[in-house]
């Protein structure tokens, strides 16, 4: 797969660049990252990038020539086959995992910065989609983009150790259970004695029955969403149960890992 991004900052992503993930993609063949200045595709001797609002208004945007001939160019230089191009602004679809994972199946996304206050609104009509990365302004469109690139490069086969996407938060529509590492007794608190017991289908029930519980803690919408299992239902009324004996107080993941490792 590659990843083209689009943006008038690309010294922005020199970081990125080397990260971990996108150097494991590309030395193992899955995929590569390509960043595309925007600027050069200015026509003029001032490479004149933006312009003020027709009708008033604050600020500057990007004007769409220049932002569509990148786009061109772009797609020329990538797979032709299996294209997506990406806007990212905060007026788009809010990005979560499965869109992650249906773009980590393209064979070459585009994704699309913007700066200032955004872009001018005819290129909307040029992308296959708009991203958004939650509800909140940042000054451009390449930390989403990184975010982006980042999700979906860790989807691609052979990227991750085997299985071990499937068991994050938000693959199987809950968060991920709480996880320790050494010391098993740190600053007073010991590790749930379940995790210590190497019994793996008490410890596979343990961490359903967590995941559970911090998605009814901090994600209850994902929980209205999804279609329970039979024993993910019977779990979730277990815990509901503890939090109705305990009267409504604070009973959640922590406290209970605590309880478990009495
Ligand atoms: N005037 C725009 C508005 O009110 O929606 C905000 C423009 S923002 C300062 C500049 C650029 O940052 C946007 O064009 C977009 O590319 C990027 N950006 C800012 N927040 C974003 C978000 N939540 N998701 C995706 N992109 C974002």
């Amino acid at each position: 797969m590659k990843i083209t991004i689009l943006t008038m900052c690309p010294d922005l992503f020199r970081g990125f660049l080397t990260s971990h993930v996108v150097e494991r993609a590309r030395e193992r063949g899955l995929g590569q990252v390509e960043i595309l200045d925007i600027r050069p595709f200015a026509g003029g001797s001032f490479r004149h990038i933006d312009d003020s609002p027709f009708g008033g208004g604050r600020g500057l945007l990007l004007r769409p020539e220049p932002v569509m001939r990148a786009m061109e160019e772009a797609v020329r230089r990538g797979p032709s086959e299996g294209v997506v191009r990406a806007a990212l602004v905060p007026a788009g679809l809010p990005y979560d995992q499965r869109t992650a994972r249906d773009l980590s199946r393209c064979r070459h996304l585009i994704l699309v910065c913007g700066r200032y206050e955004g872009m001018d609104a005819r290129l909307y009509d040029r992308v296959d989609m708009r991203i958004s990365l939650g509800d909140y302004v940042l000054t451009g469109g390449e930390i989403p983009a990184m975010a982006v690139a980042d999700s979906v490069l860790r989807l691609l086969e052979g990227n991750l150790k085997e299985g071990s996407a499937e068991e994050e938060s938000f693959e199987n529509g809950l968060l991920e259970y709480p996880q320790y590492t050494q010391p098993a007794l740190w600053r007073g608190r010991k590790v749930p004695e379940v995790l210590l017991s190497g019994h793996h289908e008490r410890i596979r029930i343990w961490r359903l029955k967590e995941s559970l519980r911090e998605t009814l803690r901090f994600r209850p919408d994902l929980l209205e969403k999804k279609t329970l299992t039979g024993e993910e239902a019977r779990l979730l009324e277990e815990i509901r149960e503890e939090e109705r004996s305990t009267n409504g107080s604070q009973s959640y993941g922590t406290d209970e890992a605590d309880e478990d490792a009495r």
